[in-house]
């Protein structure tokens, strides 16, 4: 065998130029691994889908004709390293020359330029052939510029692409329809079941099981429901498409007791894997768009290109922009402990039971739990990057470095001062009973402050930005909040202070 080529977990892209033709002198291998399986505690749900589609990765490839070698978790050949592997495949195949497709994380990048700088034999490193952007045109296009704003990509994004342009201004007459995705879901328009496959994993649960690999969440089936192929992959698009894009915009920030899921298309996990491309994306939508123009508004498909165009491709840019130093950064300066409700879901806080009880659940929440449940407590609770990081890394099925850290340390804790966000994602109890009915059956009262029924975002809220008075202050964007802020008398606000104070100590009370 002269040439091996590496797959990773999250590459398994069958439309990539390397699988076109075969060729008996190449041979491609993939491995599940403890490294992989070990770097955080995932969900369950997460290790079972990257195994399911990696199984299924190979097979497809071994049918094409490729010539494969893959190490199951369990094999005996298996070091459960990625080098370890690489090396002893090397040497068992005699082979003349290693490829492999760009890590997207920083963390297996450096991994891999250590070991092939190591090789005696010729290496060569290629494009995953998905994203729009390559790893550092976003750093060019921002090169000088003092914001790194979303807006300002995104629209370059559009206008080199050509989406939703007409003579180079924006379809519609507006770039952005963000205030028309502000509805909240009563239950009066319908929502289809969501798609589901039904994918036997009992095999992969028994080797997980058996091989006593730490995990979190819940899995109790033996089908599992997201694509793990490019064809469910289009599956499932075809069927957001019909079913769910005509109220996506609409409903995109709502949120609500009854449904896990509302309008999102739960394509996180076949975009990140590779099954399926964000050009697969955008030209599926565009196209479904175009022949339904009479019954589907534009305010509807820009909110979900905005999502793959401009957030998906932008975070991967910051990401590399910012890699290592990122990790570390905590510029509001927080280091309190997650609390224990996190792995279990038992608070009475019932925006919080819900958007975790979904996590541990389903492996998934969607962006407004993500961000104004989970995200703002924790930040809001004062809580070290570090844990959250952990926490989001773990648990979702979608999470893979280099788009979890960007939205948690950046856009949801703001640890990275001001990067990605322009302002804190914080709020206090209001925004939660504006876009959900989760205020309605909780234990706590949403318009109180002190009282021991009071809604805990309320006084963590004022807490919040009096603490970090000296950081956020000069904010242009929170002025209004600070000016409120400082019409507060002295003695309401020592009463909130000491109301925040005891729930950040007692968080597992509450
Ligand atoms: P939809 O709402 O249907 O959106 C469509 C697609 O747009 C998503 O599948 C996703 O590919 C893309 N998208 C939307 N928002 C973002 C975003 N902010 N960044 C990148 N892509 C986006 N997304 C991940 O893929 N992996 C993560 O680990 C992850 N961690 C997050 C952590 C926090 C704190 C927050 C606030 C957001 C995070 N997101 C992450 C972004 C977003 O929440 C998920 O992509 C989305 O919830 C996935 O569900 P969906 O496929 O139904 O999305
Ligand atoms: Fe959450 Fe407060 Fe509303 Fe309860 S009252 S659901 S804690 S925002």
């Amino acid at each position: 065998m002269k040439t091996l080529r590496l797959i990773l977990g999250d590459q398994l892209n069958i439309k990539h130029s390397w699988f076109k033709n075969t060729n008996k002198d190449v041979l491609y291998c993939l491995f599940e691994m403890r490294q992989e399986t070990d770097y955080t505690t995932h969900h369950i749900q997460k290790i079972v889908g990257f195994f399911a589609a990696m199984r299924k990765f190979s097979e497809d490839l071994q049918a094409q004709g490729h010539n494969v070698v893959f190490y199951k978790i369990k094999d005996a050949e298996n070091t459960q390293n990625l080098t370890k592997n690489l090396s002893k495949i090397i040497k068992e195949h005699q082979v003349e020359r290693f490829e492999y497709i760009l890590p997207d994380e920083y963390r297996l990048d450096k991994q891999l330029q250590n070991f092939t700088s190591s090789l005696q034999i010729e290496t060569n490193r290629i494009s995953a052939e998905h994203f729009y952007t390559e790893r550092d045109d976003l750093a060019t296009f921002f090169k000088g510029k003092k914001q790194y704003l979303m807006e300002n990509f995104y629209r370059d994004m559009r206008k080199k692409h050509d989406i939703l342009m007409v003579s180079n201004q924006p379809e519609g007459g507006k770039w952005n329809y963000d205030k028309s995705n502000r509805n909240k879901w009563k239950g009066d328009v319908e929502i289809p079941n969501h798609k589901v496959f039904k994918n036997d994993i009992s095999e992969i649960k028994n080797d997980i099981l058996s091989t006593n690999i730490k995990t979190i969440g819940k899995f109790d089936n033996e089908i599992f429901l997201y694509p793990i192929n490019r064809i469910q992959g289009l599956e499932q698009l075809k069927y957001f498409c019909e079913a769910l894009l005509p109220h996506f915009g609409d409903y995109q920030d709502a949120m609500h007791t009854d449904e896990d899921y509302l309008f999102h298309s739960r394509l996180s996990f076949a975009l990140n894997l590779k099954l399926i491309s964000p050009k697969d994306v955008v030209t599926t939508v565009m196209n479904y768009y175009r022949k339904n123009e009479d019954r589907i508004s534009i305010s509807q498909v820009e909110g979900f290109i905005r999502q793959i165009i401009g957030w998906r491709e932008y975070m991967r840019g910051m990401y590399w922009a910012f890699m290592p130093e990122y990790k570390t950064q905590n510029e509001l300066q927080n280091n309190n402990k997650l609390p224990d409700f996190f792995w279990t879901a038992e608070t009475k806080m019932n925006c919080l039971k819900h958007a975790i009880k979904n996590s541990l659940d389903n492996s998934y929440a969607h962006h407004i739990q993500r961000l104004m449940v989970t995200g703002n407590y924790a930040l809001l609770t004062q809580t070290n990057p570090d844990d959250v990081d952990n926490w989001y890394l773990g648990i979702y099925i979608d999470a893979i470095e280099w788009v979890q850290l960007p939205n948690t340390r950046g856009m949801s804790q703001f640890a990275d001062g001001g990067k990605i966000a322009t302002k804190p994602y914080v709020s206090s109890g209001s925004y939660i009973n504006k876009m959900s009915n989760y205020c309605k059956d909780c234990t706590y009262n949403k318009d109180k402050k002190t009282e021991d029924d009071a809604c805990p975002f309320n006084s963590l809220y004022w807490n919040f930005l009096d603490d970090k008075r000296s950081l956020l202050g000069n904010n242009f964007r929170m002025r209004m909040m600070y000016s409120l802020l400082d019409k507060m008398s002295p003695e309401s606000l020592e009463k909130i202070k000491q109301k925040a104070q005891h729930i950040i100590e007692h968080q597992d009370e509450y």
